[in-house]
């Protein structure tokens, strides 16, 4: 099948055009203005609307803890099309391997998962655990098959130690891959769960008193100063503070190649969330929390000015259900909340039409830096002849509110529920096939496998 782009407002990596854009097969075949027609082609005019790459979702956790009590509701199926509603053609998911087991255990089992389910492309990083000679040999093979980053983290039971993490960077790096990392001080953490509870704070009011910035500043700079030592390029994942991120600015400005990815929840939510009556705040229970007004406005500036690389939804689908499971003790309500299919609205909205980012900076925080980062580049991630036609017809014309019926997550929940966004994702190829034509999906289970290669780094 072929289509003809009509009209649209392109945000190439040229520069944002008016024109058209030819796709041939799963293919771009052709971008510029005044495109002729070849025949048994179908036009979908795109008069005053966006048209972009798809964008790469570069943090989601579907069908997490499978068969346990705090399973999260989206499985393959569901996350991914979601994801796919709200415009994104690629998520990376996060594999993790059992205790004690091997890399490819995971990559088998979340392939088993995806393949067959997914309605969006998608790839995994890999989480490091453990570390031995064992996993160590593993990594050229998880190269081989597509999976070209990692995940550590040093907060909760799966945190590594420094040395670990020492060694994951090194042996990442050396192939051309990234480690990205969960930044918070495990045990601190832990000894704020327990103060709180020894002063009989017990609802979800105390979950970010647990967590405070500081703990995410001890991580961030720690990490910093293990990649330093092992030489290789890393990634902060969901980076909450203004602290943090200060920390990152000075590791670069001394020439440390150094990756910021946020989320939208640390920019459009702020730590008012714990204040909500009853248990209501548990639907914000995630890690880390959400933060002050000056972490918040500290990160739209970083988004603005170049310093946050990537924007990802960390979407980790608990119901009110699950979450119920730490009514009596916020300690034991599961971290994470949805989130998958609003990131291009919240980010067009409070992001483009605010005035605060242009068009161009919203494609490179979604689409773009993550194909770099992620060895998609520049098959994903740009709206350029010969890549991969997954595009995103954007209508900026219309205005809703965000909310769980229109929604496609099998979460109970939208955490940015009411919220009024400019835009909707009227039209999404996947590999050159509509895939969701006037905001509702029209093809389902069409999405890929993404074999990926090595990073392609501009720090
Ligand atoms: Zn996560």
């Amino acid at each position: 099948m072929s289509f003809l782009l009509k009209n649209g407002t392109l945000v190439t990596p040229g520069g944002v055009l008016t024109g058209d854009v030819l796709l041939r097969g799963e293919r771009i075949a052709a971008i510029g203005s005044h495109l002729p027609c070849p025949l048994g082609t179908e036009v979908l005019d795109c008069t005053g609307k966006l048209v972009l790459p798809g964008c790469i979702d570069t943090h989601t956790h579907f069908e997490m803890n499978k068969g346990l009590p705090n399973e999260t509701a989206d499985d393959w199926a569901s996350g991914t099309l979601s994801a796919l509603c709200g415009g994104t053609t690629t998520v990376l998911d996060f594999a993790e391997p059992e205790r004690g087991a091997s890399l490819q255990s995971a990559l088998d089992t979340w392939h088993s998962r995806a393949e067959g389910h997914a309605s969006c492309n998608y790839g995994f990083h890999m989480t490091i655990k453990d570390w031995n000679e064992a996993i160590r040999a593993e990594l050229p093979a998880m190269a081989k098959q597509g999976v070209s980053s990692y995940k550590i983290y040093l907060a909760y039971q799966l945190r590594v130690s420094d040395a670990v993490a020492y060694e994951a960077v090194k042996a990442v790096s050396a192939l051309g891959g990234v480690t990205g990392c969960h930044c918070e001080n495990g045990e601190l953490v832990e000894l704020g769960v327990k103060e709180q509870k020894a002063r009989g704070n017990l609802g979800p009011r105390a979950h970010p008193a647990a967590r405070p910035p500081a703990v995410e500043a001890e991580a961030v700079c720690r990490y910093l100063a293990i990649a330093e030592r092992a030489g290789g390029a890393v990634n902060v994942v969901h980076l909450s503070t203004k602290r943090g991120l200060e920390l990152a600015r000075a590791a670069r400005d001394r020439g440390q190649p150094v990756y910021l990815e946020t989320c939208p929840q640390y920019l459009l939510l702020d730590d008012s969330v714990y204040d909500l009556p009853g248990f209501e705040s548990a639907k914000y229970v995630f890690s880390p929390p959400a933060r002050s007004r000056e972490d918040v406005e500290a990160l739209w500036e970083a988004v603005a000015d170049g310093s946050i690389d990537t924007v990802g939804t960390d979407h980790c689908s608990f119901t009110t259900e699950v979450k119920a499971l730490g009514r009596e003790d916020f300690s034991g309500i599961p971290n994470g909340m949805p989130g998958v299919e609003d990131r291009l609205r919240l980010l067009y909205t409070y992001g483009v039409a605010a005035g605060r980012i242009g068009l161009e900076r919203l494609v490179e925080l979604l689409s773009a830096n993550p194909a770099r980062l992620f060895g998609m580049w520049p098959l994903r991630g740009a709206l350029a002849v010969d890549s991969i036609a997954d595009i995103v017809i954007y209508d900026p014309n219309i205005t809703e509110r965000i909310s769980t019926k229109t929604n496609h997550s099998a979460c109970d929940y939208d955490p940015y529920e009411g919220m009024e966004v400019r835009g909707r994702v009227d039209t999404v190829l996947l590999g050159g096939e509509v895939a969701v034509s006037e905001g509702k999906p029209v093809r389902t289970g069409l999405g890929r496998f993404v074999h990926r290669g090595g990073a392609q780094f501009w720090r």
